[in-house]
């Protein structure tokens, strides 16, 4: 299989051959045609699988396939609307995701963004001002930047909760459901909830069970 037989946008095409990517990697091969599909997935995939190309190209192609992000429902830039979220547990691994994502999104008009705790708020308020369309974070912040009026989830059509498995490790599940249960939330079925774990002990099937919606569940 090569990335040329999953029907994918031209621009998208065009990023992943300038990231040199010439054939999909397995978790990669199976997920992007059932993302692309529009299902919710619960993915059971390691580190250096390939696990972060594998939620963003068929997310940021479902994004591209909609239309150029239309933000004339937010008043100013002070507060951004993403289309797309993903959490991930720590600031290098949002940062890694982050990083991907302008690989895919060069030369469109998705703008991601990036949040973590530990580093300076303004700055990052600065940057998310400048456009959010798909926004990387570790939990915490997002919560502050949520408090502080600068995100807000209702127009939020696609959740990815990375590492998930190392986000309840760290103490994160109060507040993932905090966040995935946020009135403003779309709920699952008006959204699209990706889940990747290394495992997939009893906590994380009762993640998966509140926050997927009649999900594949895909091991590779
Ligand atoms: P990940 O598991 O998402 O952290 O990816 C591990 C590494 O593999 C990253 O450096 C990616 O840029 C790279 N990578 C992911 N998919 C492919 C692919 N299909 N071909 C070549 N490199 C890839």
């Amino acid at each position: 299989t090569s990335f040329e037989e999953i029907q994918l946008t031209e621009i998208i095409r065009s990023n992943i051959a300038l990231a040199r990517y010439d054939t999909p990697t397995p978790v990669q091969k199976y997920a992007l045609p059932i993302i692309l599909g529009k299902r919710d997935v619960m993915a059971c995939a390691q580190t250096g699988s390939g696990k972060t190309a594998a939620f963003l190209v068929p997310i940021l192609n479902r994004m591209y396939e909609s239309g150029p992000p239309n933000f004339q429902h937010a008043r100013s830039r002070r507060k951004q609307y993403p289309l797309g979220l993903v959490l991930a547990p720590t600031r290098e691994l949002a940062t890694q995701i982050y990083d991907e994502s302008k690989k895919f999104a060069y030369r469109s008009r998705v703008r991601p963004c990036v949040v973590y705790g530990g580093a300076n708020i303004v700055d990052q308020q600065r940057d998310l001002e400048r456009g959010c369309h798909l926004l990387v974070a570790t939990p915490g912040r997002l919560l502050d930047m949520i408090d502080r009026g600068r995100i807000a989830l209702d127009y939020c059509r696609y959740l990815v909760l990375d590492e998930a498995d190392r986000m309840l490790d760290m103490g994160f599940e109060m507040q993932i459901r905090r966040i995935v249960e946020k009135e403003s939330m779309p709920r699952t079925g008006e959204r699209q909830t990706l889940m990747f774990s290394a495992t997939f002990p009893h906590m994380i099937q009762m993640l998966a069970r509140d926050f997927l919606d009649n999900y594949i569940f895909l091991a590779v």
